[in-house]
């Protein structure tokens, strides 16, 4: 059995597999962003002991405890280092906590390398060598799968595609830079592009979905781009063409086999992927991208409880 923790900025739950990685329980609990990060990993600690006992799985029938959170955190030592979706998290050891309650082997990785890695042997990119999963939601990151391996780089680091610069002039990214493919094509920046035009679009079905003008995100684009709304349907075009430039950066640089795109993509489908892929094919070269596929990612829902799950999973689905 496996035994998986996974922490987001606004839930977070506990999964429980066996060891080929078939999900057989899971409890989620709302991230409280009021709560010490202690007492937010005792809540789940909590609902995990609850999970065990329910399932009559004795703690040492666990092979092992994965453990997913937004970087940056240090993989080696189990610490998280303030991610941008828990901003009092601060250098938690959340490894050692963990570890110091179940008395089992705790792994830790960041979400994106971690989801990566269970698309690869779980979701869309099963059968390939070479792959990146991109998350693309409030944040945009990405894990990369290379030669069959998670590669993290020196600094843990690795895959922080959502700050390459595409408009040297373009609007200030949360990382401080400007023009970052996050300050162009995350959540909450189609948002806000739409929001900026929506005055000059006084027919568009977005005054119709959003009653306070706050309130629009990405969500209410996408499903008024389903609807054939002319402003929606050119954000999300734009979305993708930004995504596809940064992808074929990707591309350009590591002759990928596979790009799993997750969040916004799995809901816009080929009105962002279509521009996306249109994008890669005239910034990268025929010989890399005539025949790389851009999917949405395929574990959906359940990717994160998975990501945690598969820390401990390789190739023959073994730890
Ligand atoms: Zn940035």
């Amino acid at each position: 059995m496996i035994l998986g923790f996974d922490i987001g900025g606004t839930k977070s739950a506990v999964a429980l597999a066996d060891g080929s990685g078939v999900l057989i329980a899971r409890s989620q609990v709302p991230t409280r962003q009021d709560l010490t990060p202690e007492s937010m990993m005792d809540r789940l600690i909590e609902r995990a002991r609850r999970l065990l006992a329910r399932e009559g799985i004795p703690q040492d029938a666990l092979i092992g405890i994965g453990l997913s959170c937004g970087g940056p955190l240090d993989p080696e030592e189990g610490i998280v280092y303030t991610p941008s979706n828990l901003p009092h998290w601060n250098a938690v050891p959340v490894k050692a906590i963990v570890e110091d309650t179940f008395r089992r082997p705790v792994r830790v990785e960041n979400d994106a390398n971690a989801t990566a890695w269970a698309e690869y042997l779980l979701g869309a990119g099963q059968g390939c060598r070479h792959l990146a999963y991109l998350t693309m939601g409030t944040g945009i990151g990405a894990g990369l799968v290379l030669d069959g391996r998670l590669y993290r780089g020196r600094h843990f680091l690795a895959g922080e595609i959502g700050h390459v610069v595409l408009q040297p002039d373009g609007p200030i990214c949360g990382c401080g830079k400007r023009g970052c493919l996050e300050a162009l094509a995350s959540g909450p920046a189609v948002a806000r592009r739409a929001q900026e035009r929506l005055p000059v679009y006084p027919e568009s079905l977005l005054h119709r979905l959003v009653v306070h003008p706050g309130q629009l995100t990405a969500r209410e684009v996408v499903r008024a781009a389903k609807r054939k709304d002319p402003l929606a349907l050119q954000i999300l075009q734009e979305t993708g063409m930004y995504w596809g430039q940064a992808i074929s950066y990707l591309l350009q640089i590591l002759d990928l086999e596979r790009v799993l795109l997750g969040t916004l993509a799995i809901h816009a489908g080929d009105l962002i992927l279509e521009p996306a892929r249109r994008t890669v094919r005239r910034y990268t070269w025929h010989e890399i991208c005539h025949d790389v596929l851009i999917l949405p990612a395929g574990l959906g829902v359940r990717a994160q409880d998975y990501a945690a799950i598969a820390l401990w999973l390789n190739e023959n689905r073994r730890h």
